[in-house]
């Protein structure tokens, strides 16, 4: 998996990574569902114990085009985790008590505490896609949020914070099906936003300001990942891999009892 890793001295072009990778499980998606079966539950005893130790924090960051897969990443990734050590925070469009803050204050609010495993769907690095495409801040204020984001993940990271980031990569065709998808199926419908086609519009925009971010922010502290996300079940399974390995690599342990329990008995 280590493959998807953007290492801090590499430039990427998103262009040069196929979408639709399916790795070693070529036409054997059954295969590669079994296995996130087990991640699933190697996830689920990760985090149980990661609350149990209450030392580390854990932030996961998604990022995607529209319809790239991050409401999917959540769902499934995470099934079966204790709800009480995992909370999902989404990041819209700021509120006027947001934007009348600098932009990470939102995001600083939401980070995870001790034992906690935050799951960002969108970011403050929405501060340099979004508000680069649609020039919401002057190009001289966004440019330099390259470098505050890198500040500020890294002192996250000084503190214990375990920070990992996914791109959910999918080309311009798989959009196009999934939002006729919803288009077509009553049941996912409401999930239609007429402003998505706008978006979709300026799809080499955001290539770029994707491009930039991840290569400018990619760092060995805060990585990002590039996920081939064509194939949902593929995408998740990548995920999900790359969390339990992190996860596994913090070396956790069930906290001792305070005093010793040997001989007491219950009656
Ligand atoms: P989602 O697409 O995440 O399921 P929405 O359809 O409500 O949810 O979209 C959220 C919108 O908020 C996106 O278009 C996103 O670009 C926008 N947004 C998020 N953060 C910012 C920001 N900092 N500035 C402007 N727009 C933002």
């Amino acid at each position: 998996m280590e493959r998807y890793l953007v290492r801090s001295d590499e430039k990427i072009s998103l262009k040069d990574i196929d979408p639709g990778e399916i790795g070693k499980y070529k036409g054997e998606k059954d295969d590669g569902l079994e296995r996130l079966g087990e991640l699933n539950q190697e996830l689920e005893q990760l985090q149980e114990l990661l609350y149990a130790q209450h030392k580390h924090r854990v932030l996961i960051v998604l990022q995607g085009m529209d319809t790239s897969g991050k409401d999917g990443v959540i769902r499934h990734v995470f099934e079966g985790v204790n709800p009480q050590g995992v909370r999902v925070a989404s990041f819209k469009v700021p509120t006027a008590e947001e934007l009348d803050h600098d932009y990470l204050w939102r995001i600083h609010k939401q980070t995870p505490r001790k034992g906690e495993i935050v799951i960002f769907n969108r970011s403050h690095y929405e501060d340099v896609l979004v508000v680069r495409v649609h020039e919401l801040v002057p190009e001289k204020v966004w440019k330099k949020r390259y470098d505050q984001i890198k500040e500020f993940e890294r002192q996250l990271v000084e503190e214990g914070t375990i920070i990992l980031k996914f791109f959910l990569h999918i080309d311009l065709e798989e959009q196009k099906e999934r939002l006729q998808a919803r288009l077509d199926d009553p049941t996912k419908r409401w999930k239609f936003n007429p402003g998505d086609l706008k978006e979709r519009a300026r799809w080499d925009e955001y290539i770029e300001a994707y491009e930039d971010a991840i290569n400018k922010t990619s760092t060995d502290e805060a990585p990002w990942y590039i996920v081939p996300s064509n194939k949902k079940w593929y995408r998740n399974l990548v995920i999900a891999n790359i969390l339990v390995d992190a996860l596994n690599r913090l070396d956790m342990e069930y906290p001792q009892p305070a005093e010793d329990l040997t001989g007491i008995v219950i009656d």
